[in-house]
Protein backbone atom coordinates (compact mmCIF):
# COMPACT_ATOMS: atom_id res chain seq x y z
CA UNK A 1 0.00 0.00 0.00
CA UNK A 2 1.38 3.95 -0.52
CA UNK A 3 1.69 5.62 2.00
CA UNK A 4 0.43 9.42 2.45
CA UNK A 5 2.57 12.18 1.04
CA UNK A 6 3.79 13.93 3.94
CA UNK A 7 4.47 17.23 1.98
CA UNK A 8 0.94 17.15 0.50
CA UNK A 9 -0.30 19.07 3.82
CA UNK A 10 0.14 19.99 7.59
CA UNK A 11 -2.06 18.16 8.97
CA UNK A 12 -0.75 14.47 7.15
CA UNK A 13 2.63 15.88 8.63
CA UNK A 14 1.20 15.80 11.61
CA UNK A 15 -0.23 12.64 11.52
CA UNK A 16 3.01 10.73 10.08
CA UNK A 17 4.84 12.41 12.99
CA UNK A 18 3.02 10.99 15.49
CA UNK A 19 2.48 7.61 14.27
CA UNK A 20 4.88 7.26 11.52
CA UNK A 21 4.65 6.91 7.89
CA UNK A 22 3.19 3.01 7.58
CA UNK A 23 -0.51 4.32 9.80
CA UNK A 24 -0.83 7.07 6.93
CA UNK A 25 -2.18 5.64 3.96
CA UNK A 26 -2.67 7.66 0.79
CA UNK A 27 -6.03 8.39 -0.03
CA UNK A 28 -6.26 5.83 -3.30
CA UNK A 29 -4.18 3.39 -1.36
CA UNK A 30 -7.20 1.08 -0.73
CA UNK A 31 -10.25 1.29 -3.46
CA UNK A 32 -12.58 -0.91 -1.00
CA UNK A 33 -12.60 2.30 1.38
CA UNK A 34 -13.91 4.47 -1.41
CA UNK A 35 -17.47 2.96 -1.18
CA UNK A 36 -19.89 1.83 0.28
CA UNK A 37 -23.14 -0.45 -0.81
CA UNK A 38 -25.22 2.90 -1.85
CA UNK A 39 -23.85 3.22 -5.36
CA UNK A 40 -22.72 7.27 -4.11
CA UNK A 41 -20.13 8.50 -5.63
CA UNK A 42 -17.62 10.03 -3.46
CA UNK A 43 -14.07 11.55 -3.80
CA UNK A 44 -10.33 10.44 -3.13
CA UNK A 45 -9.51 11.48 0.36
CA UNK A 46 -6.37 12.84 1.67
CA UNK A 47 -5.48 9.61 3.57
CA UNK A 48 -7.00 6.59 5.44
CA UNK A 49 -5.81 6.05 8.98
CA UNK A 50 -6.85 2.94 10.27
CA UNK A 51 -6.09 3.03 14.18
CA UNK A 52 -5.47 -0.04 16.63
CA UNK A 53 -7.24 1.17 19.97
CA UNK A 54 -9.14 4.44 21.39
CA UNK A 55 -6.52 6.01 22.58
CA UNK A 56 -4.76 6.16 19.20
CA UNK A 57 -7.91 6.95 17.59
CA UNK A 58 -8.84 10.36 19.65
CA UNK A 59 -5.16 11.80 19.28
CA UNK A 60 -5.51 11.32 15.29
CA UNK A 61 -9.13 12.78 15.65
CA UNK A 62 -7.42 15.53 17.87
CA UNK A 63 -4.79 16.35 14.98
CA UNK A 64 -7.36 16.34 12.48
CA UNK A 65 -9.50 18.99 14.67
CA UNK A 66 -6.48 20.68 15.61
CA UNK A 67 -6.18 21.48 11.72
CA UNK A 68 -9.62 21.67 11.03
CA UNK A 69 -9.37 18.76 9.05
CA UNK A 70 -12.52 16.66 7.85
CA UNK A 71 -13.14 13.11 8.91
CA UNK A 72 -15.58 10.55 7.93
CA UNK A 73 -15.96 7.13 10.45
CA UNK A 74 -16.10 4.18 8.37
CA UNK A 75 -17.55 0.31 9.67
CA UNK A 76 -18.18 -2.55 7.61
CA UNK A 77 -19.26 -0.14 4.46
CA UNK A 78 -22.41 -1.85 3.72
CA UNK A 79 -24.30 1.04 4.62
CA UNK A 80 -26.95 1.70 2.05
CA UNK A 81 -27.05 5.62 1.88
CA UNK A 82 -23.54 6.86 1.23
CA UNK A 83 -23.08 7.76 4.76
CA UNK A 84 -19.41 6.20 5.09
CA UNK A 85 -18.41 7.01 1.65
CA UNK A 86 -15.33 9.46 1.54
CA UNK A 87 -15.78 12.91 0.11
CA UNK A 88 -13.05 14.66 -2.07
CA UNK A 89 -9.77 15.43 0.63
CA UNK A 90 -11.93 14.10 3.69
CA UNK A 91 -9.75 12.00 6.27
CA UNK A 92 -11.02 8.11 6.33
CA UNK A 93 -11.15 6.92 10.30
CA UNK A 94 -11.83 3.33 9.46
CA UNK A 95 -12.22 0.81 12.39
CA UNK A 96 -11.52 -2.70 10.81
CA UNK A 97 -8.50 -2.57 13.24
CA UNK A 98 -10.53 -2.32 16.12
CA UNK A 99 -12.44 -5.47 16.28
CA UNK A 100 -11.41 -6.95 19.44
CA UNK A 101 -14.20 -8.95 21.51
CA UNK A 102 -13.47 -8.70 25.19
CA UNK A 103 -15.72 -10.27 27.24
CA UNK A 104 -18.52 -12.10 27.15
CA UNK A 105 -20.44 -12.14 30.42
CA UNK A 106 -23.52 -14.39 29.86
CA UNK A 107 -24.37 -14.05 34.23
CA UNK A 108 -24.61 -10.42 33.61
CA UNK A 109 -26.28 -10.68 29.97
CA UNK A 110 -23.75 -8.36 28.47
CA UNK A 111 -20.66 -8.21 25.90
CA UNK A 112 -18.23 -5.63 25.66
CA UNK A 113 -16.62 -5.42 22.16
CA UNK A 114 -14.16 -2.70 20.10
CA UNK A 115 -16.49 -0.85 17.76
CA UNK A 116 -14.64 -2.09 14.65
CA UNK A 117 -15.79 -5.74 15.45
CA UNK A 118 -17.98 -7.34 12.80
CA UNK A 119 -21.45 -7.92 13.97
CA UNK A 120 -21.48 -12.30 13.20
CA UNK A 121 -17.99 -12.48 15.02
CA UNK A 122 -19.79 -10.99 17.66
CA UNK A 123 -23.13 -13.30 17.26
CA UNK A 124 -21.09 -16.57 17.29
CA UNK A 125 -18.93 -15.52 20.23
CA UNK A 126 -21.94 -14.41 22.33
CA UNK A 127 -23.76 -18.36 21.43
CA UNK A 128 -20.51 -20.34 21.96
CA UNK A 129 -20.63 -18.65 25.31
CA UNK A 130 -24.47 -19.18 25.68
CA UNK A 131 -26.30 -16.38 25.04
CA UNK A 132 -28.00 -14.38 22.03
CA UNK A 133 -26.58 -11.41 20.39
CA UNK A 134 -30.22 -10.46 19.13
CA UNK A 135 -29.30 -7.54 16.41
CA UNK A 136 -29.22 -9.13 12.75
CA UNK A 137 -28.99 -8.12 9.62
CA UNK A 138 -28.66 -9.59 5.63
CA UNK A 139 -25.10 -7.35 6.22
CA UNK A 140 -24.30 -9.47 9.31
CA UNK A 141 -20.90 -10.69 7.69
CA UNK A 142 -19.41 -7.80 7.47
CA UNK A 143 -21.00 -4.54 8.85
CA UNK A 144 -19.42 -3.59 12.51
CA UNK A 145 -21.07 -3.09 15.49
CA UNK A 146 -19.92 0.83 15.52
CA UNK A 147 -21.75 1.00 12.42
CA UNK A 148 -24.89 -0.66 13.91
CA UNK A 149 -25.33 1.56 16.65
CA UNK A 150 -24.13 4.82 14.25
CA UNK A 151 -27.09 3.74 12.53
CA UNK A 152 -29.26 2.30 14.92
CA UNK A 153 -29.90 -0.76 12.60
CA UNK A 154 -32.92 -2.63 12.40
CA UNK A 155 -32.92 -5.94 11.07
CA UNK A 156 -34.77 -9.42 10.92
CA UNK A 157 -35.44 -9.72 14.90
CA UNK A 158 -36.66 -6.06 15.36
CA UNK A 159 -40.33 -7.55 15.95
CA UNK A 160 -39.03 -9.27 19.44
CA UNK A 161 -36.13 -7.81 20.25
CA UNK A 162 -35.96 -3.91 19.01
CA UNK A 163 -33.69 -2.24 17.07
CA UNK A 164 -29.70 -2.33 18.09
CA UNK A 165 -30.41 0.99 20.38
CA UNK A 166 -32.36 -1.74 22.55
CA UNK A 167 -29.31 -3.79 22.48
CA UNK A 168 -26.85 -0.92 23.61
CA UNK A 169 -26.28 -0.48 27.23
CA UNK A 170 -23.18 1.57 27.29
CA UNK A 171 -20.81 3.17 24.45
CA UNK A 172 -17.33 5.10 24.48
CA UNK A 173 -17.44 7.79 22.39
CA UNK A 174 -14.66 9.71 20.70
CA UNK A 175 -15.60 13.27 20.25
CA UNK A 176 -14.71 16.12 17.40
CA UNK A 177 -11.82 17.74 19.30
CA UNK A 178 -10.46 14.09 20.36
CA UNK A 179 -11.77 13.83 24.02
CA UNK A 180 -12.77 10.03 24.95
CA UNK A 181 -16.58 10.31 26.51
CA UNK A 182 -16.18 7.16 28.29
CA UNK A 183 -20.53 5.79 28.80
CA UNK A 184 -19.41 1.92 29.61
CA UNK A 185 -22.36 1.43 31.60
CA UNK A 186 -23.25 -2.22 31.95
CA UNK A 187 -26.61 -2.27 34.52
CA UNK A 188 -30.34 -2.31 32.50
CA UNK A 189 -30.65 0.14 34.89
CA UNK A 190 -29.38 3.43 35.36
CA UNK A 191 -31.32 7.38 35.75
CA UNK A 192 -28.23 8.87 37.40
CA UNK A 193 -28.49 11.92 35.45
CA UNK A 194 -28.73 12.03 31.31
CA UNK A 195 -28.12 9.08 29.44
CA UNK A 196 -26.34 10.82 26.93
CA UNK A 197 -25.18 7.25 24.83
CA UNK A 198 -29.04 8.02 22.81
CA UNK A 199 -27.58 10.80 21.35
CA UNK A 200 -24.69 8.90 19.61
CA UNK A 201 -26.97 5.74 18.51
CA UNK A 202 -28.67 6.84 14.83
CA UNK A 203 -26.71 9.68 14.74
CA UNK A 204 -24.89 8.37 11.78
CA UNK A 205 -21.29 9.31 13.26
CA UNK A 206 -22.13 13.08 12.74
CA UNK A 207 -21.62 13.79 17.02
CA UNK A 208 -18.53 11.45 17.52
CA UNK A 209 -16.93 8.36 16.33
CA UNK A 210 -18.30 5.57 18.21
CA UNK A 211 -15.22 3.67 19.70
CA UNK A 212 -16.41 0.51 22.27
CA UNK A 213 -19.54 -1.34 22.37
CA UNK A 214 -21.18 -2.54 26.10
CA UNK A 215 -24.32 -4.73 24.45
CA UNK A 216 -27.16 -6.58 26.17
CA UNK A 217 -27.40 -10.23 25.60
CA UNK A 218 -30.81 -12.48 25.72
CA UNK A 219 -31.08 -15.84 26.65
CA UNK A 220 -30.06 -18.25 24.01
CA UNK A 221 -33.33 -19.83 22.37
CA UNK A 222 -33.25 -23.80 22.23
CA UNK A 223 -34.72 -23.86 19.05
CA UNK A 224 -36.47 -22.16 16.25
CA UNK A 225 -39.76 -23.03 14.37
CA UNK A 226 -39.88 -21.37 10.77
CA UNK A 227 -42.27 -21.55 8.18
CA UNK A 228 -43.01 -19.89 4.97
CA UNK A 229 -46.61 -19.31 4.59
CA UNK A 230 -48.78 -18.28 1.49
CA UNK A 231 -51.66 -15.22 2.11
CA UNK A 232 -54.35 -13.67 -0.23
CA UNK A 233 -52.93 -9.89 0.73
CA UNK A 234 -51.68 -7.67 3.31
CA UNK A 235 -54.36 -7.69 5.12
CA UNK A 236 -54.59 -11.13 5.56
CA UNK A 237 -51.08 -11.00 6.56
CA UNK A 238 -52.07 -8.74 9.29
CA UNK A 239 -54.73 -10.34 10.67
CA UNK A 240 -52.19 -13.66 10.40
CA UNK A 241 -49.97 -11.16 12.72
CA UNK A 242 -52.35 -10.73 15.13
CA UNK A 243 -52.92 -14.28 15.77
CA UNK A 244 -49.62 -15.56 15.76
CA UNK A 245 -48.84 -13.05 18.70
CA UNK A 246 -51.46 -14.16 20.52
CA UNK A 247 -50.94 -18.32 19.93
CA UNK A 248 -47.54 -17.79 20.57
CA UNK A 249 -47.70 -15.62 23.38
CA UNK A 250 -45.07 -13.11 22.04
CA UNK A 251 -42.33 -15.79 21.13
CA UNK A 252 -42.33 -14.47 17.33
CA UNK A 253 -38.78 -13.86 16.30
CA UNK A 254 -39.39 -12.54 12.77
CA UNK A 255 -42.57 -11.59 10.59
CA UNK A 256 -41.29 -11.02 7.06
CA UNK A 257 -43.44 -10.06 3.91
CA UNK A 258 -42.70 -10.63 0.77
CA UNK A 259 -44.63 -9.36 -2.26
CA UNK A 260 -44.38 -12.38 -5.35
CA UNK A 261 -42.42 -10.38 -7.39
CA UNK A 262 -39.89 -9.65 -4.85
CA UNK A 263 -39.81 -14.25 -3.96
CA UNK A 264 -39.60 -14.71 -7.31
CA UNK A 265 -36.69 -12.53 -8.13
CA UNK A 266 -34.71 -13.20 -4.64
CA UNK A 267 -35.33 -17.11 -5.79
CA UNK A 268 -34.03 -16.53 -9.50
CA UNK A 269 -30.81 -14.46 -8.48
CA UNK A 270 -29.68 -16.97 -6.16
CA UNK A 271 -30.64 -20.24 -7.92
CA UNK A 272 -32.93 -21.12 -5.19
CA UNK A 273 -35.80 -24.09 -4.50
CA UNK A 274 -39.42 -22.65 -4.12
CA UNK A 275 -40.79 -24.06 -0.55
CA UNK A 276 -44.24 -24.30 -1.80
CA UNK A 277 -45.20 -25.23 -5.04
CA UNK A 278 -48.26 -23.12 -6.08
CA UNK A 279 -47.76 -19.02 -6.70
CA UNK A 280 -49.61 -16.65 -4.34
CA UNK A 281 -49.78 -12.65 -3.86
CA UNK A 282 -48.37 -12.52 -0.97
CA UNK A 283 -45.91 -14.47 1.57
CA UNK A 284 -44.61 -14.34 4.83
CA UNK A 285 -41.55 -15.68 6.66
CA UNK A 286 -42.45 -16.52 10.17
CA UNK A 287 -40.16 -17.72 12.78
CA UNK A 288 -40.09 -18.29 16.68
CA UNK A 289 -37.35 -18.16 19.41
CA UNK A 290 -38.21 -21.38 21.31
CA UNK A 291 -37.50 -22.16 24.72
CA UNK A 292 -38.96 -25.75 24.81
CA UNK A 293 -38.94 -26.88 21.19
CA UNK A 294 -40.80 -30.10 21.61
CA UNK A 295 -43.90 -28.51 22.57
CA UNK A 296 -43.17 -24.61 21.35
CA UNK A 297 -43.08 -26.68 17.53
CA UNK A 298 -46.53 -28.43 18.55
CA UNK A 299 -48.27 -24.80 19.38
CA UNK A 300 -46.28 -23.15 16.14
CA UNK A 301 -48.00 -25.97 14.29
CA UNK A 302 -51.22 -25.66 15.62
CA UNK A 303 -51.44 -21.93 15.57
CA UNK A 304 -50.79 -22.36 11.65
CA UNK A 305 -53.52 -25.42 11.11
CA UNK A 306 -55.93 -22.69 12.75
CA UNK A 307 -54.81 -20.05 10.40
CA UNK A 308 -55.29 -21.91 7.47
CA UNK A 309 -59.02 -23.26 9.34
CA UNK A 310 -59.46 -19.32 9.66
CA UNK A 311 -59.16 -18.92 5.89
CA UNK A 312 -56.41 -16.19 6.91
CA UNK A 313 -53.58 -18.47 4.75
CA UNK A 314 -53.89 -20.54 1.96
CA UNK A 315 -51.01 -22.61 2.01
CA UNK A 316 -47.67 -22.69 4.22
CA UNK A 317 -44.42 -24.96 4.44
CA UNK A 318 -42.51 -25.80 7.80
CA UNK A 319 -39.07 -26.25 8.06
CA UNK A 320 -38.01 -29.74 8.96
CA UNK A 321 -34.57 -29.38 9.44
CA UNK A 322 -31.89 -26.25 10.00
CA UNK A 323 -31.02 -26.84 6.43
CA UNK A 324 -34.62 -25.70 5.88
CA UNK A 325 -34.59 -22.64 8.25
CA UNK A 326 -31.53 -21.51 5.82
CA UNK A 327 -33.24 -22.44 2.64
CA UNK A 328 -36.12 -20.31 3.64
CA UNK A 329 -33.95 -17.54 5.06
CA UNK A 330 -31.69 -17.49 1.88
CA UNK A 331 -35.04 -15.74 0.20
CA UNK A 332 -35.38 -13.26 2.53
CA UNK A 333 -31.75 -12.48 2.90
CA UNK A 334 -31.13 -12.95 -0.77
CA UNK A 335 -31.22 -9.24 -1.36
CA UNK A 336 -27.47 -8.21 -2.33
CA UNK A 337 -27.83 -10.79 -5.43
CA UNK A 338 -30.66 -8.90 -6.65
CA UNK A 339 -29.22 -5.61 -5.98
CA UNK A 340 -26.06 -6.48 -8.07
CA UNK A 341 -28.38 -8.54 -10.72
CA UNK A 342 -30.55 -5.78 -11.26
CA UNK A 343 -27.95 -2.57 -10.79
CA UNK A 344 -28.54 0.48 -11.18
CA UNK A 345 -31.11 -0.06 -8.56
CA UNK A 346 -33.20 2.91 -6.46
CA UNK A 347 -33.57 1.17 -2.48
CA UNK A 348 -36.63 2.58 -0.65
CA UNK A 349 -36.12 1.56 3.57
CA UNK A 350 -39.49 3.64 4.73
CA UNK A 351 -42.15 3.22 7.52
CA UNK A 352 -45.74 3.99 7.87
CA UNK A 353 -47.66 2.89 11.01
CA UNK A 354 -47.97 -1.25 10.40
CA UNK A 355 -51.56 -1.35 9.68
CA UNK A 356 -50.92 0.99 6.82
CA UNK A 357 -48.53 -0.71 5.10
CA UNK A 358 -50.61 -2.70 2.60
CA UNK A 359 -51.94 0.72 1.50
CA UNK A 360 -48.87 2.03 1.06
CA UNK A 361 -47.61 -0.30 -1.05
CA UNK A 362 -50.65 -0.30 -3.19
CA UNK A 363 -50.08 3.80 -3.86
CA UNK A 364 -46.04 3.35 -4.36
CA UNK A 365 -47.06 0.71 -6.72
CA UNK A 366 -49.74 2.46 -8.64
CA UNK A 367 -47.71 5.74 -8.86
CA UNK A 368 -44.60 3.69 -10.31
CA UNK A 369 -46.66 1.96 -12.75
CA UNK A 370 -48.23 5.26 -13.95
CA UNK A 371 -44.94 6.66 -14.70
CA UNK A 372 -42.42 4.44 -15.25
CA UNK A 373 -44.51 1.46 -16.81
CA UNK A 374 -41.33 -0.15 -17.93
CA UNK A 375 -39.60 -0.35 -14.57
CA UNK A 376 -39.26 -3.71 -12.07
CA UNK A 377 -40.28 -2.42 -8.59
CA UNK A 378 -39.87 -5.28 -5.65
CA UNK A 379 -41.62 -4.96 -2.30
CA UNK A 380 -40.54 -6.58 0.99
CA UNK A 381 -40.58 -5.59 4.44
CA UNK A 382 -40.37 -5.98 7.87
CA UNK A 383 -44.54 -6.15 9.00
CA UNK A 384 -44.34 -6.19 12.69
CA UNK A 385 -41.90 -3.18 12.26
CA UNK A 386 -44.37 -1.20 9.83
CA UNK A 387 -41.22 -1.12 7.49
CA UNK A 388 -41.68 -1.67 3.95
CA UNK A 389 -38.48 -2.16 1.77
CA UNK A 390 -38.87 -1.52 -2.57
CA UNK A 391 -36.60 -2.07 -4.40
CA UNK A 392 -37.20 0.20 -8.09
CA UNK A 393 -34.25 -2.13 -11.01
CA UNK A 394 -32.60 -0.94 -13.32
CA UNK A 395 -33.13 2.56 -13.25
CA UNK A 396 -32.04 5.53 -15.30
CA UNK A 397 -29.32 7.19 -14.18
CA UNK A 398 -30.14 10.83 -14.64
CA UNK A 399 -30.46 13.18 -11.47
CA UNK A 400 -34.03 14.36 -12.88
CA UNK A 401 -35.59 10.83 -13.05
CA UNK A 402 -33.98 9.09 -9.97
CA UNK A 403 -35.42 12.34 -8.09
CA UNK A 404 -39.13 11.92 -9.64
CA UNK A 405 -38.97 8.04 -8.78
CA UNK A 406 -38.01 9.09 -5.09
CA UNK A 407 -40.84 11.80 -4.94
CA UNK A 408 -43.17 8.88 -5.86
CA UNK A 409 -42.43 6.94 -3.05
CA UNK A 410 -41.75 9.75 -0.95
CA UNK A 411 -44.97 11.95 -1.43
CA UNK A 412 -47.36 9.00 -0.10
CA UNK A 413 -44.67 8.36 3.00
CA UNK A 414 -45.33 11.71 3.56
CA UNK A 415 -48.34 11.96 3.20
CA UNK A 416 -49.52 8.73 5.65
CA UNK A 417 -46.97 10.25 8.16
CA UNK A 418 -44.19 7.68 7.94
CA UNK A 419 -40.49 7.76 7.58
CA UNK A 420 -38.22 8.06 4.69
CA UNK A 421 -35.89 6.47 6.72
CA UNK A 422 -37.63 3.13 8.99
CA UNK A 423 -33.50 1.52 9.57
CA UNK A 424 -31.07 3.01 6.79
CA UNK A 425 -30.27 6.07 8.14
CA UNK A 426 -30.29 9.20 6.20
CA UNK A 427 -26.23 9.63 5.04
CA UNK A 428 -25.72 11.77 2.10
CA UNK A 429 -28.91 10.10 -0.37
CA UNK A 430 -31.94 10.66 1.22
CA UNK A 431 -30.25 14.59 2.71
CA UNK A 432 -33.03 16.22 0.87
CA UNK A 433 -35.82 14.30 1.90
CA UNK A 434 -35.63 14.73 5.59
CA UNK A 435 -38.14 17.26 6.01
CA UNK A 436 -40.77 15.06 4.76
CA UNK A 437 -39.95 13.25 8.07
CA UNK A 438 -38.88 15.50 9.89
CA UNK A 439 -40.44 18.91 11.53
CA UNK A 440 -38.37 22.35 10.83
CA UNK A 441 -38.33 22.42 14.97
CA UNK A 442 -36.36 19.01 14.75
CA UNK A 443 -34.13 19.54 12.05
CA UNK A 444 -32.91 22.58 14.00
CA UNK A 445 -32.42 20.89 17.25
CA UNK A 446 -30.12 18.42 14.70
CA UNK A 447 -28.34 21.23 14.10
CA UNK A 448 -27.80 22.75 17.38
CA UNK A 449 -26.24 19.61 19.07
CA UNK A 450 -24.28 19.06 16.08
CA UNK A 451 -22.59 22.61 16.18
CA UNK A 452 -22.47 22.53 20.19
CA UNK A 453 -20.91 19.34 19.97
CA UNK A 454 -18.97 20.00 16.76
CA UNK A 455 -18.08 23.12 15.69
CA UNK A 456 -16.03 23.15 13.52
CA UNK A 457 -18.39 20.67 11.36
CA UNK A 458 -15.41 18.23 11.10
CA UNK A 459 -16.96 14.96 11.76
CA UNK A 460 -18.76 13.38 8.79
CA UNK A 461 -19.63 17.07 7.15
CA UNK A 462 -22.77 17.06 4.47
CA UNK A 463 -24.41 13.79 6.03
CA UNK A 464 -27.79 13.43 7.34
CA UNK A 465 -28.45 17.61 8.09
P1 LIG B 1 -20.84 1.77 7.38
O1 LIG B 1 -21.56 1.48 6.13
O2 LIG B 1 -19.36 1.70 7.33
O3 LIG B 1 -21.27 3.22 7.91
C1 LIG B 1 -22.61 3.58 8.05
C2 LIG B 1 -22.69 4.96 8.74
O4 LIG B 1 -22.26 4.85 10.09
C3 LIG B 1 -21.81 6.02 8.11
O5 LIG B 1 -22.42 7.26 8.24
C4 LIG B 1 -20.53 5.97 8.94
O6 LIG B 1 -19.83 7.20 8.93
C5 LIG B 1 -21.11 5.66 10.32
N1 LIG B 1 -20.19 4.87 11.16
C6 LIG B 1 -19.69 3.63 10.90
N2 LIG B 1 -18.95 3.21 11.95
C7 LIG B 1 -19.01 4.20 12.88
C8 LIG B 1 -18.45 4.37 14.18
N3 LIG B 1 -17.69 3.44 14.75
N4 LIG B 1 -18.72 5.52 14.85
C9 LIG B 1 -19.50 6.49 14.29
N5 LIG B 1 -20.02 6.39 13.06
C10 LIG B 1 -19.78 5.25 12.37
N6 LIG B 1 -29.69 -2.17 7.70
C11 LIG B 1 -30.68 -2.36 8.60
O7 LIG B 1 -30.89 -1.51 9.46
N7 LIG B 1 -31.46 -3.49 8.55
C12 LIG B 1 -31.26 -4.47 7.63
O8 LIG B 1 -31.98 -5.46 7.61
C13 LIG B 1 -30.19 -4.30 6.69
N8 LIG B 1 -29.93 -5.25 5.78
C14 LIG B 1 -28.90 -5.07 4.91
C15 LIG B 1 -28.61 -6.08 3.99
C16 LIG B 1 -27.57 -5.93 3.08
C17 LIG B 1 -27.27 -7.04 2.10
C18 LIG B 1 -26.81 -4.73 3.08
C19 LIG B 1 -25.68 -4.54 2.12
C20 LIG B 1 -27.08 -3.73 4.00
C21 LIG B 1 -28.12 -3.87 4.92
N9 LIG B 1 -28.41 -2.89 5.87
C22 LIG B 1 -29.42 -3.09 6.76
C23 LIG B 1 -27.64 -1.62 5.90
C24 LIG B 1 -26.32 -1.69 6.70
O9 LIG B 1 -25.85 -3.01 6.79
C25 LIG B 1 -26.50 -1.10 8.09
O10 LIG B 1 -26.79 0.28 7.99
C26 LIG B 1 -25.28 -1.29 9.02
O11 LIG B 1 -25.65 -0.95 10.34
C27 LIG B 1 -24.07 -0.46 8.60
O12 LIG B 1 -22.93 -0.90 9.33
P2 LIG B 1 -21.47 -0.73 8.72
O13 LIG B 1 -20.49 -1.15 9.77
O14 LIG B 1 -21.34 -1.38 7.42
O15 LIG B 1 -21.39 0.87 8.57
Amino acid sequence: MSHANAAASPVIDALVAAFGADEVLAGDASPRHLKDWSGVAGGVPLAILRPRSTDELSRMVAICHAHGQRVVAQGGLTGLVGGAVPGEGEVVVSLERMNRIESIDVDSGTATVQAGAVLQAVQDACREAGALLAVDLGARGSCQLGGNVATNAGGNRVIRYGNTRESVLGLEVVLADGTVLSMMNRMAKNNAGMDLKHLFIGSEGVLGIVTRVVLRLQPLPRGTSTALVALQDYTAALRFLRHAQQSLSGQVSAFEIMWRDYLETAVEANRLRRPLAGDYPVYVLIDMHCGQPETDGERFEAMLEQAIEAGWILDAAIAQSVADTEAFWAIRDGIAEVLRDYAPTLNFDVSVPVADIGDCAARVRANLERDWPQLKALFFGHVGDGNLHVVVCRVPRDADSLHRIEDAVYSVVRKQGGSVSAEHGIGRLKRDWLHYSRSEAEIALMRTLKTALDPQGILNPGRMI
